[in-house]
């Protein structure tokens, strides 16, 4: 609640019933105890592609996954109908604890706490996004399954890219010039 989760979201990880939330809601986060939170409604966000959507929230996202499997949130291993078997209070709270350092190294990050259950589900399903090292850096770079393009962080495939127009240039101007694809450093 302190994260302004939705109700459906606290309900489904929690198993209390929606009104149970709105009154525990009332009671603890309306400002009597504290600042006044807000209670989202509405159909949590289901769409990766709000993390692709730039290079910034790739690379948060990439930060939040790697803290949710730090701190067991995110199985070590693809588990089948996550978004059914996920849900409980112990991943909640280990959720929670990854969300929070997350919040102190990126403080004003356009990621809910929605966004990051649905990036903790969609990445323990393991179909349409994976957590894994950059083939440039090695270091753990989100990847989106469904785009067939090859692990690399928004920082390797920019210094590629440049690489890649430096190299044609040099083609141009009749030098040996390797392609980035065969230059890069595979782990
Ligand atoms: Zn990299």
């Amino acid at each position: 609640m302190r994260h302004e989760a939705r109700t459906s979201t606290i309900h489904r990880w929690t198993s209390l019933s929606p009104f149970s939330v709105r009154t525990l809601h009332e009671a603890y986060c309306s400002g009597h105890y504290g600042p006044a939170l807000k209670r989202h409604r509405g159909v949590p966000p289901y769409l990766m592609r709000f993390f692709w959507s730039s290079p910034e929230l790739r690379q948060q996202a990439a930060l939040l996954a790697g803290l949710c499997l730090t701190s067991g949130a995110l199985p070590p291993a693809p588990v089948a109908d996550a978004r059914e078997r996920l849900p409980n209070l112990v991943r909640g709270e280990q959720l929670c604890e990854a969300y929070e350092a997350f919040l102190a190294f990126v403080p004003n990050s356009a990621i809910t706490i929605d966004h990051a259950v649905l990036l903790l589900t969609v990445l323990a399903e393991g179909q349409e996004a994976a957590l894994l090292p950059c083939l440039g850096c090695s270091g753990m770079t989100l990847i989106d399954r469904l785009a067939l393009t090859e692990p690399m962080c928004s920082h390797c495939a920019g210094e590629n890219h440049k690489s890649q127009s430096t190299n044609t240039r040099s083609t141009r101007r009749g030098e040996v010039g390797k392609p980035w694809r065969h230059s890069v450093r595979r782990s």
